[in-house]
Parts: structure tokens; C-alpha cells; sequence
């Protein structure tokens, strides 16, 4: 069958950026299970499979705006190094949970001088070109029950 609404999608991945470095890759762990059409992959890589069958390859090359956004300089802030107290050392590219108004998100530290610490609210790949080499290696239909709760049961869903 082909991948449509209401199907549940196995699918193996390569994902790299335009300069060619591999992002992430499902190579050496079982295949990503997503229940297509329910916002459980990003939306750019679903349109891209929609029709294709198992055993097809497809390279889908994912805008930001359809991936994880362009960057919002607007989420790149300094705070002041006092903000981090308890932590003994603060580098580029540590990671810390923060509350914004939108509840919790993940800031990058991007810069530390002596008094404040500028800190990256973007996502990593926000405003990356996405490159996925995909291979579908299975499509079923999904159960009323993985329809109403909007994600796959069984192997590679939570299990309850
Ligand atoms: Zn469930």
C-alpha cells in the first residue's frame, strides 16, 4: 500500500545538511515508526513520502520553513552570568533547559564573558537546508486505537 493519512510508516534515514555532514542516521537501530499525517515526523519529510510505497528510496530535500524554522535572531538574549549559578564553568555550546513564555525550551550558550552569557533559543538545525535519503521498509494501515491517540502502538511506539 501506498503512504497516505492513516497509515503507519517504518522507514530507515540518513539525515545530512548541505555541507554533507550526517545529522542524524537511524543506521544500526530499528527502523522510525510515525503515523503519517498526525505531526509526528516534520512536516516537510511527510509530504515528501506521501505515495511511496515499501521498499522505495526517496531523497527528500526539506526547506527550513517546512523543517525546524529559520532562525529568530530575536531568540538569541543575554542574561547575566549570575543566572547560572550552581554551575561551575559555562561554555559555547553547553545546553540548558530555560522557561520562556511558551513554557520550557532549550537555549545553546553561544558566548560567556565575565558578566553575561548570550544564549541561542533556536533550534540547532533552525535554518539548515534538510537532506534526508529515506528507505521505506514498511506501510500498514493504523488502528482506531493509533488514530485516536494520534501515534503508533507496538514496536516503535510507547508501550501501553
Ligand atoms: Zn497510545
Amino acid at each position: 500500500m501506498q503512504v497516505a493519512e492513516q497509515c503507519v510508516v517504518s522507514i530507515h534515514y540518513k539525515l545530512t545538511n548541505d555541507k554533507g555532514e550526517v545529522l542524524d542516521s537511524s543506521e544500526g537501530r530499528d527502523a522510525l515508526v510515525y503515523l503519517h499525517g498526525a505531526g509526528n515526523i516534520i512536516k516537510g519529510l511527510e509530504t515528501g513520502l506521501l505515495g511511496k510505497k515499501a521498499g522505495d528510496k526517496v531523497d527528500v530535500k526539506v526547506a527550513p520553513a517546512d523543517g525546524y524554522g529559520e532562525r529568530d535572531e530575536r531568540l538569541i538574549q543575554q542574561v547575566p552570568r549570575s543566572a547560572f549559578q550552581g554551575v561551575d564553568e559555562v561554555k559555547p555550546g553547553m545546553r540548558f533547559q530555560a522557561q520562556g513564555p511558551n513554557g520550557a525550551t532549550t537555549v545553546t550558550v553561544a558566548a560567556v564573558t565575565e558578566e553575561n552569557v548570550t544564549v541561542d533559543g533556536n533550534h540547532l538545525l533552525a535554518g539548515e537546508n534538510l537532506n534526508f535519503a529515506v528507505e521505506i521498509t514498511d506501510v500498514r494501515g493504523a488502528t482506531p486505537e493509533e488514530l485516536e491517540h494520534g501515534h503508533v502502538h507496538g514496536a516503535g511506539g510507547p508501550q501501553h
